[in-house]
Parts: C-alpha cells; sequence; structure tokens
C-alpha cells in the first residue's frame, strides 16, 4: 500500500509516525513545499523570549525525518492537482500514483487589503521560513506594527515587546482577543500587555502601508498615521482548499471531512488546519494530535471515528497567560464574571439552566492546574 501525505506540519509528520507505527514496511511518500524541517510551529511566537533563530526552533531536518519515517521525502514540491479517478497527483509536473492520500495541507494566513507601496514591508509569519525572513527583516529595528489583536497577533505582540521592540498594535474590535475571551479577561490582558509597553489603537483597521526613509508609515481607517520599522499582520487563517476544490472534493470553510476524516472522494483523507471535521474547523495542535492518531488506525484497516474531548486553548502572553475552553457558536450561553484579582480573570460561561459551557482564565487562575482540571472535566466535549 503506497501512502502520500502532502504537508509537513504537525498534521503530516505526526500522522506519519503514527501509520509508521502501524505499518513498518509499506511505502510512504510525504511532499512538502517547504523545507521539510520538523518543528513545533507554536514554539514561533516564543522566539524572541527564549532567543532562538529559525535553525534552533528545527527540530531535525527532512533527511533525519525520512530516515526516521523510512519514507521517501519530497521537499520544496508542490502538488498542483489531484485525480481522484486516476488516484494520482501532479508534483511540479509529474505524476504520482497513490492507494490513499492524505492532505495536510495547513492554513494561509489571511492578507489583509490593504493600499500603498510599503506592503514589501509587511510580513505574516506561519511557518519557520517565514520566521527566518522576518526575523533578518526586523535585525537592528525598533519598532514593529502589529496587525491583529487574536491569538496570534497577542503572542508576537508579548514575543516581541520581550525581544526589546517596541510595538503598536491594530485591532478592529475594541479589545484583545475578541474571538476567544469575554470583555473582562480581554481588558486583564490588554492592559497586560499595555504594561509591557504595547500601544494599542482599538476600533480602527490599516488602510495603507507606505515606505518611509529606511521604515513604514501606516494609515488607519479614521485617518491617524503612525510610524514603524517593520508590519506583522496576523488577521487569522484560512484553510487551504484550493487543491482539493479543484479536484471536485467537497470543501466550505476547510476541505469538508467526516468523522473518519474521509473527504467526499474515495482514498482521499484530510487533517490539520486544511480540514473542516463534522462542521468544525480547529486550528489547534491538540485536534490534529487526535486525528492522527485516528486516521493512522483507519488508514491501517481499523475504522476509528474521531471525537474531541473538550481542548482548551493556552494562548502564550506570558505577561498575563490565558487559558480559555471558548464558546462555539452553536453553544447558546453567558459569559459570567466568577473571580477577578488585577489581571487575573475567571470567567464562566453558562446556558440558561447554569451548564458550564466554557471558561476564561487569565493570569494566576491560569497557571492553576487542579482549577484547570476541574474545569475541563465539566465542559461538555466538543465532538461526542
Ligand atoms: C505563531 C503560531 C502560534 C501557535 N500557537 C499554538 C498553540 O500555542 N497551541 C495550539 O494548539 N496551536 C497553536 N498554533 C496553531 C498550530 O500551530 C497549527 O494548528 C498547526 O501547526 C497546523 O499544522 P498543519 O500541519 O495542519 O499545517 P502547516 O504546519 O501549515 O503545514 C502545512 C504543510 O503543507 C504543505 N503544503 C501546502 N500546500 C502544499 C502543496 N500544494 N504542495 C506541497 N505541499 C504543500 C506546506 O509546505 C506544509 O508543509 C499556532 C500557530 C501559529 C502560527
Amino acid at each position: 500500500m503506497a501512502l502520500v501525505i502532502i504537508g509537513t506540519g504537525l498534521a503530516g509528520y505526526n500522522l506519519a509516525r503514527e501509520w509508521r507505527k502501524l505499518n513498518p514496511t509499506d511505502e510512504l511518500v510525504i511532499i512538502t513545499r517547504d523545507d521539510g524541517r520538523n518543528y513545533s510551529k507554536p514554539m514561533l511566537s516564543t522566539g524572541y523570549t527564549k532567543g532562538k533563530t529559525a535553525d534552533q526552533l528545527a527540530m531535525q531536518t527532512a533527511a533525519q525525518m525520512a530516515e526516521q519515517l523510512k519514507a521517501d521525502i519530497r521537499t520544496f514540491a508542490s502538488v498542483s492537482a489531484i485525480d481522484a479517478t486516476a488516484k494520482t497527483i501532479t508534483v511540479d509536473g509529474a505524476v504520482l500514483a497513490y492507494d490513499k492520500l492524505v492532505l495536510a495541507l495547513g492554513a494561509d494566513p489571511f492578507q489583509p487589503p490593504l493600499a500603498g507601496d510599503g506592503l514589501a514591508r509587511v510580513y505574516t509569519v506561519n511557518d519557520l521560513l517565514d520566521y527566518a525572513k522576518f526575523q533578518q527583516a526586523a535585525a537592528g529595528k525598533k519598532n514593529v506594527i502589529v496587525i491583529g489583536g487574536g491569538l496570534i497577533g497577542c503572542e508576537y505582540a508579548n514575543d516581541l515587546s520581550n525581544g526589546g521592540y517596541s510595538v503598536q498594535l491594530i485591532e478592529p474590535v475594541g479589545r484583545v482577543l475578541p474571538a476567544l475571551l469575554p470583555t473582562m479577561a480581554s481588558h486583564a490582558v490588554g492592559s497586560a500587555l499595555e504594561g509591557l509597553g504595547v500601544t494599542f489603537h482599538f476600533g480602527v483597521s490599516v488602510q495603507a502601508v507606505y515606505n518611509e526613509g529606511e521604515g513604514v508609515r501606516a494609515v488607519l481607517s479614521d485617518g491617524k498615521e503612525i510610524s514603524g520599522d517593520i508590519v506583522l499582520s496576523a488577521i487569522g487563517l484560512r484553510p487551504r482548499i484550493a487543491l482539493a476544490k479543484e479536484a471536485g472534493l467537497t470543501v466550505n470553510r476547510g476541505v469538508v471531512v467526516n468523522r473518519l476524516l474521509a473527504t467526499s472522494q474515495p482514498d482521499i483523507y484530510a487533517l490539520g488546519d486544511c480540514a473542516e471535521v463534522d462542521g468544525l474547523v480547529l486550528p489547534y495542535v491538540l485536534p490534529l494530535m487526535a486525528g492522527a492518531r485516528a486516521l493512522a488506525k483507519t488508514l491501517s484497516g481499523q475504522a476509528s471515528p474521531i471525537s474531541y474531548a473538550a481542548m482548551p486553548v493556552q494562548v502564550k502572553t506570558p505577561v498575563c497567560p490565558v487559558v480559555v475552553a471558548p464558546a462555539f457558536p452553536h453553544m447558546q450561553g453567558e459569559w459570567l464574571l466568577d473571580a477577578q484579582d488585577g489581571n487575573s480573570v475567571k470567567a464562566l460561561y453558562k446556558n440558561s439552566d447554569g451548564v458550564l459551557l466554557g471558561f476564561a482564565l487569565t493570569g494566576t487562575f491560569a497557571g492553576d492546574a487542579a482549577l484547570k482540571a476541574e474545569l475541563g472535566k465539566l465542559v461538555p466535549a466538543w465532538l461526542v
């Protein structure tokens, strides 16, 4: 049986590891358009705090992974088409056959629609190669404009501040982490970041970025102009669905898969940031690890439908740590402040019957392992 995996991110490599345990001798081909180094993507937003370069964040080269996984890993190779009927893919113009194919394609950073001549100084960091480029561009600079106050924007704001940069952050909603946290918890994180020196521009978006000397001038939607050396955009991710869509697979926000992570076409599966599992797009590590374990079994002949316990998300803002079991749109309830001590907030999301559906902890509450475990047991599973 030849298994072909597209992608060497955490989804692709975790699946390869789990599958290899069950299939010691079968053929495994892994294709990636990047350099195939094995790294932990969440570490990208801790690089300045820990003083790590991209090379230091890389744990193994593609060659080391190939040896470990007994796999043929093809780097800087781009898959441009899938023929689900012939069961082939096109890789840099050559045709490759598969028995089973797994899409572990990840997600693209959303590009803000910006005007201006300074776009070459606007960076996104969503993989190790991006990180290397950003570090090179930011070397010797002092002021970073961060677009977006979500999880990734806040983590980078904290990390860059720790690295000695002066950070200005723009967030159209009037508070940080608006999609994840209730207002009181957002304020706790925002004020802790302010204490670190981060300047916020809330309620506005960036309209244009112009070159100004060696740096940039950003024009905000209220007409205000701010200056910086370089821009880091972190306004969200979009699952990579184009390849699947062109091949006739069902796509929605992500590549649509069922509980077996099977797409609408036989013998093609999807996992990780690119996948929409039973209606859920969960661009986090724990869901993809659970998916990798289940899919390895399914691909080995033991059909294993996925289920997700609640998997609280940690936001790596060490100045004010956050743990949140978010409230999903289908969960009707309201956020209630349960306890607060300065920037330490405990908020509970409950329905009208008082049933706990989610929680948000900041500061010392986020570091309380017993509290996290207790609440974690009470919140309902995400996918039963
Ligand atoms: C800064 C940052 C911090 C994060 N922190 C956390 C955290 O603390 N906790 C948490 O749970 N999650 C965190 N996340 C999210 C988590 O890292 C991702 O959910 C996870 O790494 C996604 O892995 P993936 O393998 O699905 O995608 P990727 O890592 O994006 O891998 C996609 C792969 O597909 C390949 N590829 C794509 N298209 C093609 C093609 N056409 N041909 C060939 N190859 C292709 C790429 O080369 C790449 O190898 C963070 C994300 C970021 C950016």
